[in-house]
């Protein structure tokens, strides 16, 4: 079986990779072995931590990063691979907001934080004043969200000094099953119901508009009050569907994402997956890439768990398997791998020094990942392999969780990867075309 190009890893990462190549007319194929981080995922492309704008920031932080994964894409080509992201998410139904600077995303816990790109379904605080009143409301029995210790801790930021913000709990008889075994009551349990297209599901969603018309009224809630739910209600709840129920309540609806499964970071899975299969790219699931065959400094294949003895050949290569949560590195006691290609990966021999003393402050190993070179091609023994590239979390030297730059890093080197492949190929646009292309998307 052979490809232009294969990828492995059906993240944030692998899919921006594989939407540039397909839409350039690349015979494309991802690999996945399983979910990826956007399942647990608020939904939201962090770029760059901080309430000013990032792209102000980002030249400070690269003069004293030069290593990092965004130095070797530069500012340019991550403005053009997010535009590019807006585009495709919003040709599948899924705009995505942003503004100026940083807007806040509102976390299940009432905490907000900065974001540069959200679902427009999320609730988020931006430059213009919040609504004067906030209502946080869950569904009867639903455990992973608690508006009360939400709206507690929301009320301390200075943002939301003159909102009135309000609790309430929707009852609906017709979930009345899931008090039977409260574990199945989740967010994708949920979703499940309120999916349904047939009349059962219409009601369901009519009854949901009723019980919000009488929270309101009980709590005398203004005319502007943007009301918040966890997103439980379903994966569908977007675009007309979402207006219409707003219709019905007499109010805007804000989601928040719950703790894992994230139904926002899956509708953002799912769109772009679609997006990929619909411009030609072949997505295989379920498909765990176990070694390469490798000759002097070219991958020539790859083989899969299911795959017998398939070799799996391409022209080019794309490592995007993310980090230790997708296994994509592995942790030994003695050290940390790669586990397909054997890769350098950038750790610290002092096994103590892998994680700081503080939970919360920094921890090394979250900068530890697969080395590449400025074109952020994967290093073994040293050298460049000439056709397989790195993006995403696999990378080293970058901390998503410190440096507010999870989706950003993701997004920008599975774009950049691309058009270093389309280059080579002779298939590309030129960055300046890419860019303009960018622009007019967003
Ligand atoms: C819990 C959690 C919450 C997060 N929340 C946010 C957020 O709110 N905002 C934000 O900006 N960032 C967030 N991030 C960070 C961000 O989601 C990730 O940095 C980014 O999505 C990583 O994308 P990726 O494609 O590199 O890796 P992943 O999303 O980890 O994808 C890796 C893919 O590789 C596949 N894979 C691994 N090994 C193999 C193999 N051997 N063969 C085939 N396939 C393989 C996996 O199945 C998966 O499909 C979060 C991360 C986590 C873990």
């Amino acid at each position: 079986m052979r490809f232009d190009t294969l990828i492995i890893g059906g993240g944030m990462a692998g899919l921006c990779a594989g939407l540039r190549l397909a839409e350039a007319g690349q015979k494309t194929l991802i690999m996945a072995s399983g979910q990826s981080a956007l399942h647990f995922s608020s939904g939201s492309v962090d770029l760059l931590e901080g309430e000013g704008d990032p792209y102000a920031a980002l030249p400070a932080f690269l003069a004293a990063n030069p290593a990092h994964p965004y130095a070797k894409v530069g500012t340019a080509n991550i403005a053009a691979s997010l535009a590019d992201l807006q585009r495709h998410c919003a040709a599948q139904g899924l705009p995505l907001y942003h503004e100026q600077h940083n807007h806040l995303r509102l976390t299940p816990l009432g905490t907000l934080k900065a974001t540069w790109l959200s679902p427009r379904s999320s609730a988020c605080i931006g430059a213009a004043p919040a609504p004067s009143a906030i209502m946080l409301a869950t569904l009867a029995g639903f455990r992973d969200f608690h508006p009360a210790l939400a709206a507690a801790n929301l009320a301390r930021h200075p943002r939301l000094a003159h909102s009135r913000l309000l609790t309430g709990e929707i009852d609906l008889p017709q979930l009345g099953t899931f008090g039977r075994n409260p574990h199945e009551c989740r967010s994708a349990d949920l979703a499940r119901l309120f999916d349904r297209q047939d009349a059962q599901g219409e009601a369901l969603l009519a009854a949901l508009a009723q019980e919000i018309r009488r929270l309101l009224r009980e709590h005398q809630a203004p005319a502007d009050c943007q009301l918040v739910l966890p997103a439980c209600l379903s994966q569908g709840l977007v675009g007309s569907r979402l207006a219409e129920l707003e219709g019905q309540c007499g109010c805007t609806l804000r989601e928040v994402a719950t703790l894992p499964p994230s139904l926002i970071g899956m509708r953002m899975q799912e769109a772009l997956t679609r997006r990929f299969v619909a411009l030609g790219g072949t997505f295989l699931t379920s498909e765990r890439v176990l070694g390469a065959r490798v000759a002097g400094d070219r991958v020539i294949g790859v083989h899969s768990q299911n795959g017998d003895d398939l070799l799996f050949e391409a022209d080019h290569f794309v490592l995007a398997s993310g980090s230790f949560f997708s296994r994509g590195l592995t942790s030994r006691l003695g050290g940390i791998d790669e586990p397909i290609f054997g890769a350098d990966v950038l750790s610290l021999a002092d096994r103590d020094a892998w994680a700081g003393r503080r939970l919360f402050g920094a921890h090394p190993f979250m900068g530890f990942g697969v080395k590449t070179d400025d074109h952020l091609r994967v290093l073994r023994g040293g050298k460049a392999l000439a056709n397989l590239y790195g993006a995403g979390s696999v990378l080293a030297h970058y901390d998503p969780i410190a440096e507010g730059s999870g989706s950003g890093v993701a997004v920008a080197t599975g774009w950049q990867v691309a058009g270093h492949i389309l280059a080579r190929m002779g298939g590309s646009p030129s960055d300046s075309a890419a860019h303009q292309l960018a622009r007019e998307a967003s």
